[in-house]
């Protein structure tokens, strides 16, 4: 039993262009960090289905997504989210890590996953694109371990220092889904308040900037964790971007690779309490390459190593 690494070539070819923080080379340098890690499972991405993707997305939004992408030069969904020649495959890949990841460790194939892709999906709502986003793979997911799996209770905490407005979006009304997010407010997107709750089955930690370690562990400890425990999930997905790292330009918290490491311990004890420690991890933000790196690897040794 291991940790399984996913990826795809294809999603290094999604390129939103000189100056984007959302670049190839993120991937490039998490690959590269992971690249030494003995004991990992490593598995080639599939493209994500359409059946899936519905369960999420119209069909009338996948497909004008996929016909956005231009032969050549850029097309721009809105200002921040830029599609390339690659970039339908590569969401496409993206979706696919997730959904496969989750089929492997239901299966007991793996203990948990880390899926190394990009682009990020979580500021995707049901309808729209945003935020360097396209699909919204990880709220996907969900879909498919409830359609596919027939799991019932799905989990999804996300720590990266923006809120996941568009997993929110999909998981607000549904008592099966619960979503749990601490995140620099305010910031891009403006969504996830504290009072923004849900059917009861959202928790918004909401971080002011300059927050350290100390208070993410506290927001931690004081409302995501006892409300994911009270939920008490089939299976947990994680929204695993690192831009709440001290060193990111793209936000204002200070955590520290050992952050990310006590943060991934945390919710591995919560999978292992409800759902025999079944945790699908997905790469989200994280802009500043060598903390990125760095911190996707203090993630993933985690998951390795308290399997
Ligand atoms: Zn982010």
């Amino acid at each position: 039993m291991t940790t399984l690494l996913v990826t795809h070539p294809d999603c290094i070819g999604h390129d939103p262009g000189a100056g984007h923080p959302e670049s190839p080379a993120r991937l490039s340098v998490v690959l590269k960090a992971l690249e030494e890690f003995h004991g990992l499972a490593r598995q080639e991405a599939p493209l994500g289905s359409e059946a899936d993707i519905a369960r999420v997305h119209g069909k009338q939004f996948f497909e004008g997504v996929l016909a956005s992408v231009p032969p050549t030069g850029r097309a721009a969904l809105d200002p921040d989210t830029i599609l390339s020649r690659g970039s339908g495959q590569a969401a496409l890949r993206a979706v696919g890590a997730v959904t496969s990841a989750v089929d492997a460790v239901v299966a007991g194939k793996a203990n948990n996953a880390f899926c190394a892709v990009r682009p990020p999906g979580h500021h995707t709502e049901p309808d729209r694109a945003m935020g360097f986003c396209l699909f919204n793979s990880i709220a996907v997911a969900a879909r498919h371990a409830q359609a596919v799996c027939g799991l019932e209770r799905i989990a999804i905490v996300d720590f990266d220092v923006h809120h996941g407005n568009g997993t929110q979006a999909v998981a607000q009304t549904d008592p099966t889904l619960f979503y749990a997010s601490s995140h620099q407010f305010p910031l891009y997107p403006g969504t996830g308040a504290a009072d923004e709750t849900g059917v009861g089955n959202i928790v918004n930690a909401p971080l002011p900037a300059g927050t350290d370690g100390a208070g993410f562990r506290k927001a931690f400890e004081s409302r995501i964790l006892p409300a994911l425990d009270a939920f008490a999930p089939d299976l947990l997905l994680v929204s695993a971007g690192f831009d709440a790292h001290r060193a990111d330009p793209l936000a204002g918290l200070e955590l520290e690779e050992p952050d990310f490491a006590w943060v991934t311990s945390r919710l591995l004890e919560a999978a292992r309490r409800h759902c025999q420690g079944r945790l699908v991890s997905v790469l989200e933000g994280g802009y500043d390459l060598r903390a990125l790196a760095a911190s996707a690897a203090a993630h993933v040794e985690v998951l390795r190593r308290e399997t």
